[in-house]
């Protein structure tokens, strides 16, 4: 059986205080929860405060990004060995905001997902679809060449540690949320593809969440598909009640 896993997406919200009241309050209402893995992902800067905070909890910590380098000439970035340093546990590769706004690639998501690994840090790597997509009948063209292509060259034992969330672009941040229906066929092609590339136990163990409008009121619904393993959850995990319902989706 997969433990589900519930991961917030704070993007680029979220001042020390603020993150500190939100977490704070969060780690309160879920201290109870032991069967879902639950995960923050808080901007840079609040990653240490946050951590903090989480030292010994039931909350893991993801950063939003980073870059594959280990230190050096790179301005403005970031590496897999300081987030590990700060007490990162996860961290959230290729989002559809880094893919569109950051030129984000199959190729970039790829050495940082392998970077991931390398420093012991598990990658949320997220693939997904555009509506035009979606609307020209390529949903499973794209997704397959995110998912082979960002997972290339990882052994079984990395693969077992990596989560892969399916975020149709046009479900995140509009409200519009793929159906129960869609989001499976989509997350059943997924665990085919990993059974292709690893091996079909890889493929059953592997956790693969849905990302895009997820809600209190619809979590339920989606979580009861068969291959749906948890949710990356964006607006909704910037308030911990919220964020809590969905956590306790049973
Ligand atoms: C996300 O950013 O990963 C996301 C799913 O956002 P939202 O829940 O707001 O659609």
């Amino acid at each position: 059986m997969r433990k589900p896993i519930i991961a917030g997406n704070w993007k680029m919200n979220k001042t020390i205080g603020e993150a500190c009241e939100l977490v704070t309050d969060l780690k309160g209402m879920v201290a109870d929860v032991t069967d879902v893995d639950i995960v923050v992902g808080p901007v840079f800067t609040v990653l240490s405060s946050v951590a903090e905070i989480i030292k010994d909890t039931n909350i893991g910590l993801a950063a939003q990004d980073m870059y594959w380098e280990e230190s050096g000439a790179f301005t403005g970035e970031i590496s897999p060995v300081m987030l590990k340093n700060v007490g990162c546990d996860y961290v959230i590769i290729g989002h559809s905001e880094r893919r569109a706004y950051f030129g984000e690639t199959n190729e970039t998501v790829n050495n940082k997902v392998k970077a991931a690994h390398a420093h012991g840090l598990k990658p949320i790597m997220c693939v997904g679809e555009k509506l035009e997509d979606r609307e020209s009948g390529i949903t499973e063209k794209v997704v397959k060449d995110h998912v082979v292509n960002g997972l290339d060259g990882l052994t079984e034992k990395q693969m077992l540690n990596t989560v892969i969330a399916y975020e149709p672009v046009w479900a995140i941040g509009t409200g519009k949320t793929a159906t129960p229906d869609q989001a499976q066929e989509v997350h059943k092609f997924i665990r085919g593809l990993l059974a292709d590339m690893f091996s079909s136990e890889v493929a059953e163990a592997v956790r693969i969440q849905y990302g895009g409008s997820v809600k209190p009121n619809n979590v339920s619904d989606l979580m009861a598909q068969p291959d749906i393993d948890g949710g990356l959850i964006g607006g909704a995990s910037l308030d911990a009640e919220s964020f809590t319902q969905i956590v306790k989706f049973k």
